[in-house]
């Protein structure tokens, strides 16, 4: 996600303390670091910032031995963000998930013990070493403890990097980032990036249990309150969208997004993904049929839990959550009552 970029780009020997704690937490003597294939000027300040710290003598463990750090980079597939497809990629194999266990703390890269760890995680521990653990756990509730760095996207007058303590609000966050653009309200967030389940902010809905349930923009931004909300924080890569918004279009974007990113191994995976993407598209182009949309929910949850890697979930959870939660604009472009259907009516 973008902050990692803007961590590498603006502290990249920030990254490299964390590496060499880690490292010497549990023992290594090997680090690599993971760059995607579109990120070229961030694996070349990366690359530079190893070189000065391995001058300056720093890349080292505190028995003496050297430290080795290389810059792997990627060649563009959003699937070897997936753990185990990193770990394929890295030994030069196709970037395909692998089935768990062993799980990579046991067999990783190489089939050795690897711990695997996201560029914000790393750059924490340094603060944690210099402020000391109790006075870090001060920052925020306690079960999240420390800040986190929210990445704002979407329809907001200033989308960017938005560093603040979990007890934060989505309200807090958006009004930090400028509010919503022209003034409009907000109708959706996903609050951790497009694979987590939305919050509906217009007005309240009907859940599959039946019962009326609104979203909050009191909610707050940690761990635990996100979850029990019934969605998930991941790593905070916050999607903002504004009330003009169509879900159907939005759900499009994404079930394309997952079908193109696919890697194919899985057949729920590869065909549901498609499936959905066919299935949201003759809806937009005014030709949903009556019983899509419990159609697109049965193909949505036999995607879940069935795949080897979590892409398939990652694309039937959002999209479920945006049919059950807006499901009257996907049930309106089943009826022939849709804006393609009436622009087609004249
Ligand atoms: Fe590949 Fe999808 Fe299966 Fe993951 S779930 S391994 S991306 S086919």
């Amino acid at each position: 996600t973008f902050k990692d970029r803007a961590l590498i780009t603006y502290s990249p020997h920030m990254l490299i303390e964390g590496i060499l704690i880690a490292c010497h937490a549990i023992r290594s003597y090997r680090a690599y670091i993971y760059v995607r294939g579109e990120y070229a000027l961030e694996a070349e300040i990366i690359g530079t910032a190893i070189c000065e710290a391995r001058d300056a003598g720093l890349l080292r463990s505190p028995d003496g031995t050297e430290i080795a750090v290389t810059v792997h980079r990627g060649a563009g597939a959003y699937i070897c963000g997936e753990e185990t497809a990193l770990l394929s990629s890295i030994e030069g194999n196709r970037g395909y998930p692998r089935i768990r266990p062993p799980f990579p703390a046991i067999s990783g890269v190489w089939k050795s013990p690897t711990i695997i760890q996201n560029v914000e995680t790393l750059c924490n521990l340094p603060h944690i070493f210099k402020m000391g653990g109790a006075e870090y756990a001060k920052i925020g509730p306690t079960k999240s403890p420390g800040p986190k760095i929210y990445c704002m996207s979407g329809h907001l007058n200033k989308p960017g990097l938005y560093e603040r303590p979990m007890d934060v609000t989505i309200g807090e966050l958006i009004e930090a980032a400028g509010g919503i653009l022209d003034g409009l309200a907000p109708k959706a967030v996903f609050p951790g990036g497009s694979s987590s389940p939305v919050f509906r902010m217009d007005r309240p809905y009907i859940g599959l249990d039946g019962a009326e349930h609104r979203d909050s923009m009191n909610l707050r931004m940690d761990f635990e309150s996100v979850r029990a909300a019934g969605s998930m924080l991941g790593s905070a890569g916050v999607i903002v969208m504004h009330e003009k918004t169509c879900m159907v279009e939005a759900a499009h974007n994404l079930a394309r997004f997952y079908h193109h990113e696919s890697c194919g191994q899985c057949t729920p995976c590869r065909e549901g993904t498609g499936w959905v993407e066919k299935i949201l598209f003759r809806m937009l182009a005014g030709d949903g049929r009556p019983g899509d949309v419990t159609l697109l929910l049965d193909i949505l949850e036999k995607m879940s839990g069935t795949t080897i890697c979590l892409l398939a979930d990652s694309c039937a959870m959002p999209i479920a959550s945006m049919v059950v939660k807006f499901r009257e604009e996907f049930e309106r472009r089943c009826a022939g009552t849709g804006v393609a259907a009436q622009a087609a009516a004249g």
